[in-house]
């Protein structure tokens, strides 16, 4: 069940290495397509193009929008994470007008947060229209060791950046280790 590394810093190294790995392809073919538009009558100039130049610039730019992507999601979700654990906004709709998007944004990406384990330990109410963090904390909780030999060294999560609000191992937003 309980990964070392959260779900969250595991997407953002991934869109790490897909914006550095994008960059890296339009860099080393971009200059190439160039040549061969500006020199189309060289000598296997369209085949170039079509079965290495463009697939692979294609393939960059997809990408970079992907890491994009990812990074802006993390984003969105360190910032729902303050919201709701230091200012203790657990309203959708609240959550919609802090951030400035419309509620039925905000309910579908907290519910894809979900569903990627971003939020280890969340879900969404929609008849009230609010998300609940830790509502199976106890029953999810390891106790290895009684709480009171855990030293409380850390009062900001290291990976999402949610309060300490209990004697928890893990963090009840992502689910990483308290260090
Ligand atoms: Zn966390």
């Amino acid at each position: 069940m309980h990964t070392s590394k959260a779900a969250v810093a595991v997407s953002a190294t991934a869109g790490k290495a897909a914006t550095i790995i994008g960059i890296i392809l339009i860099v080393f073919t971009l200059p190439f397509l160039i040549f061969f538009i500006y020199d189309r009558h060289a000598e296997g100039a369209m085949a170039a193009l079509f079965v290495f130049i463009i697939p692979f610039l294609a393939l960059g730019v997809f990408l970079v929008i992907r890491g994009n992507k990812i990074k802006h999601r993390i984003k969105r979700f360190r910032n729902y994470v303050a919201l709701i654990s230091v200012r203790n906004i657990t309203s959708i709709n609240e959550l919609a007008s802090h951030t400035a998007k419309d509620v039925a944004f905000v309910t579908m990406d907290l519910q894809k947060m979900i569903g990627k384990k971003f939020f280890k330990n969340a879900a969404l109410d929609l008849s009230s229209n609010r998300i609940h963090i830790g509502a199976g904390s106890s029953s999810v909780q390891i106790n290895t060791m009684p709480n009171t030999s855990l030293p409380i060294t850390a009062y900001e999560c290291r990976n999402c950046g949610a309060r300490r609000a209990n004697n928890n191992q893990f963090c009840d937003y992502c689910g990483s280790l308290w260090v």
